[in-house]
């Protein structure tokens, strides 16, 4: 977890590699659906374009259906999710039905006016879903993903005014969450400032030692 822009998308896509369990992320699966219009999609089109938040029933069912699935059942890396005290006892009842509780709560934190820079200048490829930095990672040419040839665009939820938006509601909701775990005494905070791998060393040092997967 950590607020919107540092990093938790990039990083859990490497960690995934690196434990070789899918990497859910409940923002991707939600603008999935919106590209494909699905009902799903045109539901929670609204929320995501404007920064609120889903409503949790409707984010409940689509975790318990995504974490049934056969491939999460050696473990999984959540991202995105979950964002509110409601969703983190839903997710208790969704682990604890699977007999998989979370070994580990990471939580990236940077500084406000960093995320607002990294945002507003992040650019994402509709098609493969590679992300660019305008600064830090540009494509090798301007506004066309190295990965797949098409034209990149801005979230629609990157411009600043949303951004503000989003940071306002992720005080506001996930504090809670990041606090309810700090008291299980899973929570690991860890400094999302620094270079990509410099991060991806405190979060595998965060992580500590994994149950064995079965
Ligand atoms: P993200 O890619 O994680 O920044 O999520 C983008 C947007 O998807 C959020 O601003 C919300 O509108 C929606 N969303 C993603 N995950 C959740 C969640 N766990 N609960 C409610 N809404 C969510």
């Amino acid at each position: 977890m950590g607020p919107p822009g540092v990093g938790k998308g990039t990083q859990a896509a490497r960690l995934k590699t690196l434990l070789g369990v899918p990497h859910v992320s409940t923002g991707d699966i939600l603008r999935a659906s919106m590209q494909e219009r699905s009902a799903l999609g045109n539901e929670v089109r609204g929320f995501v374009e404007s920064g609120r938040l889903v409503p949790d029933a409707l984010m409940g069912e689509l975790i318990g259906e995504r974490l049934q699935r056969e491939d999460a059942a050696p473990g999984f890396i959540l991202d995105g999710f979950p964002r509110t005290l409601e969703q983190v006892a839903t997710l208790e009842r969704v682990t604890g039905r699977l007999g998989r509780p979370l070994d580990k709560v990471l939580m990236l934190v940077a500084p406000e006016s960093e995320i607002v820079r990294r945002l507003s200048g992040r650019r994402t490829c509709p098609s493969c879903g590679s992300v660019y930095h305008l600064d830090s990672k540009p494509p090798k040419a301007a506004g066309i993903c190295d990965a797949c040839g098409a034209t990149l665009v801005q979230r629609p939820d990157d411009t600043e005014a949303v951004i503000r938006e989003r940071l306002r509601i992720y005080e506001e909701q996930t504090v809670p969450v990041a606090n309810a775990y700090r008291e299980r005494g899973i929570l690991a905070v860890v400094d999302g400032t620094g270079d990509l791998d410099a991060v991806a060393e405190r979060l595998t040092a965060g992580l500590g030692p994994v149950r064995e997967r079965s």
